[in-house]
């Protein structure tokens, strides 16, 4: 069995090999380490292997977890992926350093208070909805505008757009479609990419990629 520092260095180099044929830098695609369910037992080795960026799909299992982890080593930075309610943004500004599921007006609302009230923003990517699945959380691509126009005017700052594919079909179209968009709207940064397809989401212009199973084997 690979033990979790070859994992890493596993999707390292796959991260690498895709950047280097896409004639991208590796240093420009963040490797975010999704940690969900995962027990702060299973956390460490992966931080004692150099792995800093980790992802978390809720808040209360993230204000669980971290705060002693983060207390062990310093330069941790935790990214929230999963949906938010807004009576949490208070909670979610102050323990992530960014977060990828802005997906709606009011939640834009609520975060924005409570950046105001921290003096703090995140790093913020609004979630777009790129197969317009119904079940599916994110923003319509039609109401991608209109949400980012209301992000400003709130005095928001968005850096980026996250978006999960429609599952059991290739990706690699809602990817070009996220990093257009993205470039459309004069936003940096893309994240998109999981285990099964971090390497086409890299080709594609991702900046972050969100990986769990990969890293850390299948999920109970
Ligand atoms: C769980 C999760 C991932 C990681 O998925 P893997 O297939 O385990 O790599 C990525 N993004 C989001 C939003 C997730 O919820």
């Amino acid at each position: 069995m690979e033990d979790t520092a070859q994992r890493l260095a596993k999707v390292e180099a796959g991260i690498a090999a895709a950047a280097a044929r896409a004639g991208r830098k590796p240093g420009e695609v963040q490797l975010i380490a999704v940690s969900k369910t995962q027990e702060a037992v299973s956390i460490r080795p992966l931080i004692a292997a150099g792995q800093r960026h980790f992802g978390e799909n809720r808040v209360q299992e993230a204000a669980d977890k971290w705060p002693a982890l983060r207390a062990e080593t310093p330069g941790i930075t935790l990214h929230l992926i999963g949906q938010l309610q807004s009576n949490k943004a208070e909670e979610a500004v102050a323990l992530f350093d960014a977060i990828h599921s802005v997906d709606r007006p009011s939640l834009v609302q609520a975060l924005a208070r409570a950046c105001a009230k921290a003096g703090r923003q995140p790093q913020l990517f609004v979630q777009v909805n790129i197969g317009d699945e119904e079940q599916k959380g994110g923003c319509g691509v039609a109401d991608l505008p209109a949400l980012l126009a209301e992000a400003t005017e709130a005095g928001l700052k968005i850096e980026g757009l996250m978006a999960i594919p429609p599952a059991d079909v290739s990706p690699t179209p809602y990817f070009a479609l996220l990093d257009e968009l993205a470039e459309r709207h004069a936003l940096p940064l893309r994240s998109m990419g999981m285990s099964g397809d971090y390497g086409s989401a890299v080709i594609l212009g991702a900046t972050h990629v969100r990986v769990g199973t990969a890293l850390f084997g299948t999920r109970a």
